[in-house]
């Protein structure tokens, strides 16, 4: 082939919407070399086939931040690329069966208009108002959002790749990718029976065959792409003459209908409708039939299967009758991805460098737009404007096998619209990773919820305690486990608990210099040896990446302790720019960890340990000692903010050491105890209160900001102009009237008229006996005794900025005790 492009500087695997919006805003960025392959013609996957409803609501403000930028880049896209598209924007009606629904929708309000989108809560018969064939009769509320709408799938995506194009960038249709081999300067060549190309960058946005795709990675430390298809269909109804007459009449369409308690979307297709239900006897494919995924899906559709979904159907009907007047002319049953949470994995690719993963879209068409500028950013700029890490490829580790990743589709799939209420735990895929302390903690009565795979305790029931799924679909804080909470609490602060913090990720940097490797990435100063401290490692414009606990072993050995959740992704802040001779190497499953914690600890374990000197200060560690008489070290920390110390021990020392707690009365508590008492301490967690949406300034973390640090680290000159301007947010403590909800993170505050901050995180602290928020709020407004007003679930609460110390043990008394 004549010009057959041999180099590119990115290429594109996979031209659906998502492939062609990451190579349309490469392009915009100026990075116009870029190609983009695609086996078949663009579209061929599932983009053709989608229905084309582009919502903005979301509870997940990452996802609605990706959304709502969708909208806007479609409404102006067709004039700018001179390609007219059909775009609706009729607004939709999202239906509230109930009074949790309502609050769920309130909350998504409050997100949606904090983003600039003027979504707002309706009653009933206004709703009937703007759409007259609704039945209401039976809602508890409504929510209007008038940005969403439908975009023709195939329209939209020819339109970027036409803006690409006309930038410079070239798209092969017919021509698969057939392999990848990364070079030794850790470049990319891209074989297809046309020839290779050479590039510094590979994205996989093959859509539902990324898993295939993501194989060739494997050689070069990639894994299984953590997915699976599901069968999604809907239905297009006649025409209809009343539908048509009152289009007609007003020159518009109907709102699009969420009927989210049934579980459907309902929209006007011409003069009939198109009906989309997520069932939950749903069906996945290429797997449960024992059927592999084909070489080629192009353009197919599987038959149509009524039965699954005639329920609902005939539930829509009830809804809006008229449709019960009209046949049905056409069903579509197409392939949809789902990875296990039904959120799309967009970001580096785990385990490989220079490979990024844009794929497994369940809203494609919604998330496209957002999903190819998130794209662009994380290649050209090397992070993203928006915190991503709900869609990021890294939250997903090794237990994802198939089973689990065909579990959780299902059963997310299922609920797809569903309330993800704060205190429930959804019950597939769970028990893949269990401490060695799992039947002792059953036996407690344990409550267990998925971290990183792992079980951990959240709280422990007493006999005849309800712990029932249903009893947690709720908002209110009050459940079953708040009495548990105050107890643990009580044991924690009065006499000595014990928490096994099961999953904590553990990294090893090792070799000549592994020190000053370290220090090269951290804004903080690292201890010396025999203490713990936390370091911060920032983006290069000084955006919180991590937090981890460092041990300084020597010069040439450092050990990290970080997030559960954080697995892979610290891994890879060190891993990736790791200098020749130095060894990053995970040590997560290699050691249990147990915090004991309250004022009687020291004395609980002084008659256990041998080797460790309990008077030693606050963040010392000592690392040669048995508690029970097993091998064990000690770090004088606790999360909780009490005297206490974590025992780190092999997971097969574990049961004895817990066994002689147990024996000397030490109280199990669970991770909802620990979370209240950390919130009273003004600690943070990570992808709440630390995230890339804020600096390590804004996020006060100042102590911690070693401006004058003689190593250059990433972010340090970002930092140190950020010092001398002045921040624009800062963390703040908040005391808030106390509700029967604690606020939900992104809750917008309210000064006056004006939002001028998000919570990050809340809950009622049971020893300070005060409900506490941490969040941001703008910097001029951080003054101990500000007055704030915060949206909970629709409802304002008043909240007063504390001074910046913790509410519980201002000074450490406790802790250093
Ligand atoms: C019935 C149905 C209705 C839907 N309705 C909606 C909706 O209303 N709104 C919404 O947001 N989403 C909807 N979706 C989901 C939406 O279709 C997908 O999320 C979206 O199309 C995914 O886009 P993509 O670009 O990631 O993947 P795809 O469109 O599947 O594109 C991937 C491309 O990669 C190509 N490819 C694969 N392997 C290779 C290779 N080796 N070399 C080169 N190319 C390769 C494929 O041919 C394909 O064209 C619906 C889905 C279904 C099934």
């Amino acid at each position: 082939m004549a010009d057959f492009p041999t180099q590119a500087r990115v290429v594109i695997i996979g031209g659906g919407v998502v492939g062609t919006s990451t190579l349309y805003h490469l392009a915009k960025k100026g990075w116009t070399d870029c190609v983009l392959l695609e086996k078949n013609e663009l579209t061929a996957g599932s983009t053709w086939h989608a229905a084309g409803n582009v919502p903005t609501f979301s509870t997940s403000w990452a996802i609605m931040n990706m959304q709502r930028y969708s909208t806007e880049l479609y409404a102006r896209l067709g004039d700018e690329v001179d390609y007219p598209m059909n775009y609706h924007q009729t607004g939709s009606l999202r239906l509230a069966h109930s009074q949790e629904r309502v609050q769920e929708f309130e909350r998504a309000c409050a997100m949606g208009r904090y983003q600039g989108i003027d979504m707002k809560m309706m009653t009933p018969d206004e709703a009937k108002e703007m759409y007259p064939f609704l039945e209401t009769h039976d809602l508890a509320g409504v929510l209007y959002d008038p940005s969403d709408g439908d975009i023709d799938p195939a329209q939209v995506t020819q339109a970027l790749a036409k803006g690409a194009r006309e930038m410079g960038a070239q798209i092969l249709r017919f021509c698969p990718a057939t392999g990848v081999t990364q070079q030794d300067d850790d470049t990319w060549i891209v074989h297809t029976d046309k020839g290779d190309i050479a590039c510094d960058y590979v994205v996989n946005a093959a859509g539902y065959y990324a898993q295939r795709v993501g194989e060739w990675f494997k050689p070069y430390g990639g894994r299984t792409v953590p997915m699976m298809v599901m069968s999604h269909q809907y239905v297009l109804t006649d025409e209809i003459p009343e539908i048509e007459a009152w289009s007609k009449e007003t020159g518009g369409k109907l709102p699009l209908i969420r009927d989210v308690d049934v579980s459907y979307y309902f929209r006007q297709e011409k003069h009939g409708f198109n009906i989309g239900p997520y069932e939950p006897n749903c069906k996945a494919e290429w797997d449960e039939s024992g059927d592999a995924i084909p070489e080629d899906f192009s353009f197919q559709l599987w038959s149509d299967d009524l039965e699954r979904i005639e329920d609902i159907v005939a539930d829509s009907m009830e809804r809006v009758p008229l449709a019960a007047s009209a046949g049905i002319s056409r069903i579509i049953n197409g392939p949809i991805p789902y990875a296990p949470d039904g959120l799309p994995l967009i970001g580096p690719m785990p385990g490989v460098k220079n490979a990024f993963e844009n794929c497994v879209f369940t809203f494609g068409i919604a998330q496209g737009g957002g999903a190819g500028k998130v794209m662009a950013e994380w290649i050209v700029d090397g992070g993203t404007e928006w915190d991503m890490w709900a869609v990021d490829p890294r939250r997903y580790t090794d237990y994802t096998d198939h089973a689990y990743c065909v579990a959780k589709g299902k059963e997310t799939y299922g609920h797809e619209y569903a309330m993800h209420f704060p205190h429930h735990e959804w019950p597939e895929g769970r028990d893949k990773k269990h401490s060695t302390l799992h039947s002792r903690l059953v036996d407690a009565g344990a409550q267990f919820g998925a971290y990183n795979g792992w079980e951990r305790a959240n709280w422990f029931a007493r006999e005849g305690e309800d712990t029932s799924e249903a009893a947690t679909q709720t908002w209110d804080r009050n459940g079953p486990w708040e009495a548990a909470i105050e107890r643990e609490v009580e044991a924690v602060t009065n006499g000595c608990g014990m928490l096994p913090i099961t999953g904590f990720s553990r990294i090893k940097i090792e070799g000549p210099g592994a020190k000053d490797f370290v220090d090269s990435l951290t804004a903080s100063r690292l201890p010396a040896p025999g203490r713990v401290s936390l370091a911060y490692f920032p983006d290069s414009r000084g955006r919180i990446l991590t937090e981890t606990s460092v041990m300084v072993h020597g010069d040439d050995e450092v050990g990290l302790i970080t997030a559960a959740t954080a697995q892979w992704h610290d891994r890879e802040i060190f891993s990736r720019q790791v200098p020749e001779g130095i060894t990053v190497t995970d040590h997560t499953d290699e050691v249990e960890c147990l915090l004991v914690t309250g004022p009687k600890s020291r004395d609980i374990l002084a008659p256990l340990v041998d080797g460790h000197d309990l008077s030693q200060p606050w963040l010392s560690v000592s690392l040669n000692g048995t508690v029970a008489g097993q091998e064990a070290a000690l770090i004088r920390v606790s999360f909780a903010g009490e005297l206490g110390w974590e025992i780190h021990a092999a997971p097969d020392a574990m049961p004895a050491i817990w066994d002689a707690l147990a024996d000397a009365g030490v109280t199990p508590f669970g991770m909802y105890a620990l979370n209240s008492m950390r919130i009273e301490k003004g600690y943070r967690a990570w992808k709440g209160d630390l995230s890339t949406d804020y600096t390590l300034l804004e996020g006060g973390l100042d102590r911690f900001v070693k401006l004058d640090k003689p190593q250059d680290y990433p972010g340090k000159a970002a930092l140190q102009a950020e010092a001398q301007r002045g921040r624009k947010k800062g963390f703040v403590t908040l005391e808030i009237e106390p509700g029967e909800q604690d606020a939900p993170y992104m809750a917008p505050i309210w000064h006056g008229d004006e939002i001028v901050g998000e919570v990050t995180s809340c809950a009622m602290g049971y020893r300070t006996g005060k409900c506490i928020a941490l969040g941001m709020v703008r910097a001029d407004l951080l003054a101990p005794g500000t007055q704030f007003e915060v949206d909970v679930y629709g409802k304002r609460h008043t909240a007063t900025a504390q001074p910046d110390q913790p509410m519980w043990d201002p000074k450490n008394d406790r802790i250093r005790a």
